[in-house]
């Protein structure tokens, strides 16, 4: 039997005909970003490729040693004879998935993805293809996300609830993708938006990417003694419980995570407040892109894959877990996670 067109390796993904990476793990010669997240996006590769939109927040994570090439989403690529090309994947600025075709077999490595509508990011795509690899961060079927538009109301009312009582809200996102929608998305006239540096870092890279995005400040540029009420500061998860975050006095909590849906606050005791938004395709949106790809092979990786699998044959499907370098550990396995076990 001839090779798959595209194995798990030590390295992580690799596509020996085109000689290149998928989001590796390790350094390679030629690495396939699908978008900038750490778990995705690690440095010390020769050189990348990514999709054109996501050019700037990756060359933010890479520094600027490393070459950087670029295609528009759907523009192909020819590379010892494997045709390559990028499609939008919804998740953050410039997520893409991976399409590759040799001798008339399609594969598509979708990287993180979800399928509701985010004003930052161009919408996800589907993509036909033979072999689907797909990723199942939230794949359990109580995850199910309620619209959007109802989160971002809850988010409005209670920082406008912290205005009234004079506090400033702390929102925890993390900051590259759901801190940019976050700040998209909530209402900019209930006050001033201020953000941490890491976060303003990266909206900055997103505005330079085209993203409108209402304005926001660094806490440093606030004039000395600032009242703090009725602002809302929005930071990475990380910087709780830190010394960053004790010129705002008193101050109202939340968090912005897909896993607030099931752990709630429970397991961030620190938090007054979890808003379930993720930037993961829920339960169903996971089965519709599946159906959508049309593909006879599903390899499931990210998260809650066998329960996935399981589900997925019962219906009469070729499904299998793709062995990745966190699947059989404990560790975290996706950045929500990451930033949601810093507890
Ligand atoms: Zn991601
Ligand atoms: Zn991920």
């Amino acid at each position: 039997m001839s090779q798959p067109l595209i194995q798990e390796t030590p390295a992580g993904l690799y596509c020996e005909r085109g000689d290149f990476y998928i989001d590796p793990w390790q350094r390679v010669s030629k690495a396939v970003i699908t978008h900038a997240h750490a778990d995705h996006a690690r440095p010390g590769s020769k050189s990348y490729l990514t999709s054109r939109e996501g050019r700037n927040v990756l060359r933010s994570r890479l520094g600027p040693a490393p070459i950087i090439e670029t295609l528009r989403y759907g523009e192909q690529s020819l590379i010892n004879g494997v045709r390559l090309s990028l499609h939008p994947a919804g998740h953050v600025l410039g997520s893409a998935q991976v399409r590759v075709e040799y001798d008339g077999e399609v594969w598509v490595v979708s990287g993180d993805y979800k399928v509701e509508p985010d004003v930052t990011c161009t919408a996800f795509e589907s993509v036909p293809c033979h072999t689907f690899i797909t990723e199942s961060t939230f794949g359990l079927p109580v995850y199910r996300w309620r619209p959007q538009s109802e989160i971002f109301e809850d988010i409005n009312r209670w920082w406008i609830q912290c205005r009234d009582a004079g506090r400033p809200a702390v929102l925890f996102a993390y900051s590259l993708g759901k801190a940019q929608r976050l700040i998209a998305g909530v209402d900019r006239n209930i006050g001033p938006i201020f953000c941490h540096p890491t976060v303003e870092e990266l909206n900055r890279e997103y505005r330079n990417s085209g993203i409108e995005l209402p304005p926001t400040l660094l806490p440093s540029q606030a004039p000395a003694r600032k009242a703090w009420g009725g602002t809302l500061i929005v930071a990475p998860p990380g910087v709780a419980n830190s010394q960053w975050m004790n010129k705002f006095g008193d101050v109202s909590v939340a968090m912005a995570s897909g896993w607030m849906l099931t752990r709630g606050t429970r397991r961030w005791q620190s938090v007054d407040r979890g808003f379930p938004l993720s930037d993961h395709a829920d339960w169903p949106g996971l089965l519709w892109a599946i159906e959508e790809s049309k593909a006879e092979q599903i390899l499931v990786t990210h998260g809650h894959t066998a329960p996935m699998v399981r589900y997925l044959k019962e219906q009469g499907k070729s499904a299998r877990v793709l062995v990745t370098r966190f699947s059989d550990s404990g560790e975290a396995k996706d950045e929500e996670v990451a930033e949601a076990a810093q507890e």
